[in-house]
């Protein structure tokens, strides 16, 4: 069974709004979806959500290089805390860095590697955009400067 329209609740929603992703079943309540505030909410949310992505991919990212250094000490390996997280995705900064395109091209690379610590390494040594990246990224989830 297929989602239902979500301005009528009605019928199918067989389409998708190109701007927030909600279905609808028809013209006539696209017409009515079209440039409402319920668009609106529905694209922040969208935005929202992609936000948070991002920053659970920087995470899962750091958690790599940060599992790497404390590898003796600790053999699960880094853990982010979900009060850190947030702090990511409140980050102007952070979401300013990850909107780049180099930027998502480097972590879209290191999450695909097979040996993800090492193209990790690699791409903190050979991309300054990158560097300052994971720099800012340590500073925001650990403002207080404490050993992680
Ligand atoms: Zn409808
Ligand atoms: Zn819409």
């Amino acid at each position: 069974m297929g989602k239902k329209c979500a301005v009528c609740n009605e019928g199918e929603g067989k389409y998708r709004c190109p701007r927030c992703r909600i279905t609808y079943c028809s013209v006539p309540c696209y017409k009515e979806h079209k440039g409402s505030a319920a668009c609106d909410a529905a694209y922040e949310r969208l935005v929202l959500e992609k936000e948070s992505q991002a920053a659970k991919e920087s995470a899962a990212v750091l958690k790599d290089f940060e599992s790497e250094e404390n590898a003796d000490e600790n053999e699960e390996g880094y853990r982010i805390l979900p009060d850190q997280l947030d702090r990511m995705v409140e980050s102007k900064e952070l979401q300013e860095l990850l909107r780049g395109p180099r930027l998502r091209e480097v972590i879209e690379l290191v999450d695909a590697a097979e040996d993800r610590e090492a193209t990790l390494d690699r791409a903190v040594e050979n991309n300054k955009e990158f560097s300052d990246f994971v720099q800012l990224l340590v500073e925001t989830i650990n403002p207080e400067g404490a050993p992680i």
